[in-house]
């Protein structure tokens, strides 16, 4: 029988590598927290209709890339792709659009069926955060101000660029599509399949073709920016403005279109140029329909979504990561007659020495080989407790790291002691 193993795309994240993953997770709660930004803990099933009407049928990710399947009741349900339209689904039936603003995030996995590669997964990890009830310019200026301060906070501020277009308003993006596909239309055959495809279905997304002979073609083709709303253009103008004032490098791409149906006025990537194809970490816009095509209040709404893994792979490229696993303060050592004694005294430390990590040996061998354990944990002392030391009621400390004599001491003064050697724990 042959060995079984994970199915592809999907990524077993190893106990090595986990404390990068907490390290990413504790530096965005703690900034989401300092805007005021709340946790929504979502389902990764939804029925499949949710999906359809959400993310768009025309769609790539709808088109190509869910996870599909029946459920014993015959349900037709999907692996989410992303996390936009089940929050906008909570929202609704929850009942919490109604005259208020809901500023949330949320994170886990994602499933799309796609070719993987450095960056590309089948089962990927989503930090999105999305605002509903606010319609003004402000609030898409604090998601990208709130996204900045995250990537200082990580060191990565040097090696993104915000990406940002002006979509306008859904009509005025309607318009838009409608002049385009004049355009294209006579002269579709010089276009490149997904293009030809698209002209149908999604035209939008034929302007990031990476085709350059498409890309040729779009030069003369309309442009999107003489089809906005004055007004829209003027607060898009001050939401680049503000962006300036905090010294985020913006680049205004007029091409940047999002692969979702629902998106309308600013529209953003955050990219780098140190990932190759897969440089996009975070991308996101307004998209004020959602909620009323999912048949809730006329909402407006904002968010991203932060692919976690592409970001982790990025602090890597960087060297970013200077913390390594978690090595134990103590290594406590025992043998086959003092184990439950020494365990409960060991349960005992840790309560009196919460911040210590204070780790067990939980099967007893040769001392010898205790002992090369105890060192190659890293940790810096090693505690024995075995038949002697509890018959008379002693402990021995041996300082794995340190020149220094091992000292018995009377287990009565162990936790004084341990407290003098780690004062700030
Ligand atoms: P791409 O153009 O790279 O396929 P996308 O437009 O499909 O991205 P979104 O749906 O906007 O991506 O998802 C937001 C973010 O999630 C992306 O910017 C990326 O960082 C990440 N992401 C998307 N798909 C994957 C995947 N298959 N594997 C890993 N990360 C992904
Ligand atoms: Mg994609």
């Amino acid at each position: 029988m042959s060995k079984i193993q994970a199915v592809r795309g999907m990524n077993d994240i190893l106990p090595d590598d986990v404390y990068k993953w907490q390290y990413f997770e504790n530096a965005v709660k703690s900034t989401l927290k300092g805007y005021g930004y709340q946790e929504i803990r979502l389902p990764i099933v939804e029925k499949r209709e949710l999906f359809h009407r959400g993310v768009g049928a025309g769609t790539d990710i709808v088109e190509k890339e869910t996870y599909d399947f029946t459920d014993r009741n015959g349900e037709a349900l999907t692996l989410r792709p992303e996390g936009t339209a089940s929050c906008v689904r909570a929202m609704i039936e929850h009942g919490l659009l109604r005259n208020q603003i809901q500023k949330v995030w949320y994170t886990g996995p994602m499933f799309r069926y796609e070719r993987p590669q450095k960056g590309r997964y089948r089962q990927f990890y989503q930090l999105g955060v999305e605002v509903y009830g606010c319609d003004h310019i402000a609030q898409d200026a604090e998601l990208l101000s709130l996204t900045w301060q995250l990537w200082q906070a990580l060191g990565l501020q040097t090696h993104v660029v915000l990406e940002l277009n002006n979509l306008g308003t859904l009509e005025n993006r309607r318009s838009y599509v409608k002049a385009l596909v004049d355009y294209l239309t006579p002269i579709q055959d010089q276009l490149d399949e997904d293009s030809k495809r698209r002209l149908t279905k999604n035209p939008l997304r034929i302007l990031d073709s990476k085709n350059e002979q498409t890309q040729k073609l779009l030069d003369s083709a309309p442009n999107l920016h003489d089809f906005i709303d004055a007004e829209i253009q003027q607060s898009f103008t001050s939401l680049i403005s503000y962006l300036k004032t905090l010294n985020i490098p913006v680049k205004i791409n007029p091409r940047l279109v999002r692969g979702i149906d629902y998106y309308s006025h600013s529209v953003f990537e955050w990219v780098t140029d140190r990932l190759g194809a897969q440089g996009t970490i975070c991308a996101g816009g307004r998209y004020n329909s959602l909620v009323s095509d999912l048949n809730g209040p006329e909402t407006p709404a904002v968010g991203f979504a932060m692919g976690i893994e592409r970001i982790i792979l990025l602090m890597e490229t960087l060297t970013l990561f200077r913390q390594g696993r978690h090595t134990p303060d103590i290594y406590v050592i025992f043998d086959e007659t003092s184990v439950f004694t020494a365990m409960t005294m060991v349960e005992a430390l840790r309560k009196a020495h919460p911040k210590l990590i204070i780790e067990q040996n939980t099967s007893p061998g040769s001392f010898k080989s205790q002992f090369k354990k105890a060192d190659k944990s890293g940790a810096q002392l090693a505690l024995i407790l075995a038949e002697d030391e509890l018959k008379n009621n002693t402990c021995v400390i041996k300082f794995l790291r340190e020149e220094k004599e091992q000292m018995t001491l009377a287990q009565a003064e162990l936790s004084a002691y341990i407290h003098q050697l780690f004062p700030a724990q």
